[in-house]
């Protein structure tokens, strides 16, 4: 059992309650911490938030995260009729901003392409839909030609491009799924790259013709680049992961695209196993014509579909925030995993940052460090 001896009463007060949350069994290191944080940025300083939880640790943890937000914990309830101790609720009144800055230890694997972190407000991504003409064994959003689509609305990804201009955002990244299954892709783009410069990222395998090679050429060169996904120079590697014959269309998609005039660059994306293919990939790109910073190799994330890569956790990866049609999460390769969703809803963008801003804000004032920065760009 936790440590109790220093939480607060155990009598409920009786204070206005202005929001309640059932954390259910999650702990502190699975998704609380996240969907606490993100309520309380909802209501005032000084009122109440009220915690349901059946999971004894968050006794033992939530005392420290609410010292490091600000927050006062009022009070604790056994609302056991029995022996066994829980559930309990929690009685939680936000306090001031959570504090800010603090140092970040990045961790990087030489294997694989590196970036220092990004602050948090500068990058954002954006999941069109979740559809996908390919189902890859190790696609970390569990997209197929049969997955629920997600479309994220032309109007929310403006809104969202343009609240993120104001806030000083640099890059903006779409992703899917495929973005070219979306059927308002054009005007998602016009309208997101009217506001910030766009990297589309794509499999390069159904826009060679007709409406999509339309959508495709009235892109704006200047303020849209396309990266494509590429596994390895022949295409036994990519084919295996990807299917058959998806190697030599993403070829002819790159050609196309740099015919056309767009900047382009080539992700591979590999277990450790597989790496040793990322030096022939890096050949068969330079005689392409990708410059070489526009050349990325990323390791697979345990997510979706993946049963092993990299482990994704609040703690482990420097945060990305990335929105979809249906909520806000932490980082792009972890949209399958409720523990890492910051937000129910996309908008407003401002709430996003300030619940990843908290959260990153109370790691740094609780010590931890060696977050990596897992690059999807
Ligand atoms: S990894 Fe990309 S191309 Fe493959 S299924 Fe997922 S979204 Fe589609």
């Amino acid at each position: 059992m936790p440590e109790r001896t220093a939480l607060p009463p155990r009598d409920a007060p009786t204070r206005t309650v202005a929001l309640e949350y059932d954390g259910g069994d999650q702990d502190c290191g699975s998704g609380l911490l996240l969907a606490i944080t993100s309520r309380m940025r909802r209501i005032d300083e000084g009122a109440v938030l009220l915690l349901y939880t059946n999971e004894g640790s968050v006794l033992a943890d939530l005392p420290a995260w609410a010292r490091l937000a600000g927050h006062d914990l009022l009070a604790v309830v056994d609302d056991t009729a029995d022996a066994d101790p829980g559930p309990w609720r929690l009685w939680i009144e936000r306090g001031r901003t959570a504090p800010g800055g603090g140092d970040r230890t990045v961790a990087s694997d030489v294997e694989y392409s590196s970036a220092a972190p990004a602050t948090v407000g500068t990058r954002l991504w954006l999941y069109s839909n979740f559809h996908c003409n390919l189902a890859c064994t190790y696609c970390c959003a569990a997209s197929s030609p049969r997955a629920d689509q997600r479309l994220m609305p032309v109007e929310t990804a403006a809104s969202a491009a343009a609240e993120f201009a104001q806030q000083g955002g640099r890059e903006l990244l779409i992703t899917g799924g495929e973005p070219f299954l979306h059927p308002d892709l054009g005007a998602f783009v016009a309208r997101t790259a009217a506001h910030v410069p766009v990297t589309l990222l794509t499999n390069a395998m159904v826009y060679g013709r007709g409406r999509r090679r339309e959508v495709l050429e009235s892109f704006d060169r200047d303020r849209v680049t396309l990266q494509i996904s590429l596994d390895s120079a022949g295409p036994q590697l990519h084919d295996r992961e990807r299917g058959a014959g998806s190697h030599r269309r993403a070829l002819e998609g790159i050609q196309l695209a740099r015919e056309l005039g767009f900047r382009v660059r080539v992700a591979a994306t590999y277990l450790p196993e597989d790496a040793p293919a990322a030096g022939d990939l890096l050949g068969t790109l330079a005689s392409l014509g990708v410059a070489e910073e526009d050349r990325l190799v990323r390791p697979v994330a345990q997510e979706g579909y993946a049963a092993k890569g990299v482990e994704i956790t609040l703690d482990s990866i420097e945060p990305e925030p990335t929105l979809a049609a249906d909520g806000a999460w932490w980082h792009p390769v972890g949209v399958t995993n409720r523990h890492l969703q910051v937000a129910d809803t996309p908008l407003p963008l401002k709430h996003v940052f300030d619940v990843v801003r908290d959260v990153v804000a109370v790691q740094a004032a609780n010590g931890s460090h060696g977050r990596a920065v897992f690059r999807c760009t």
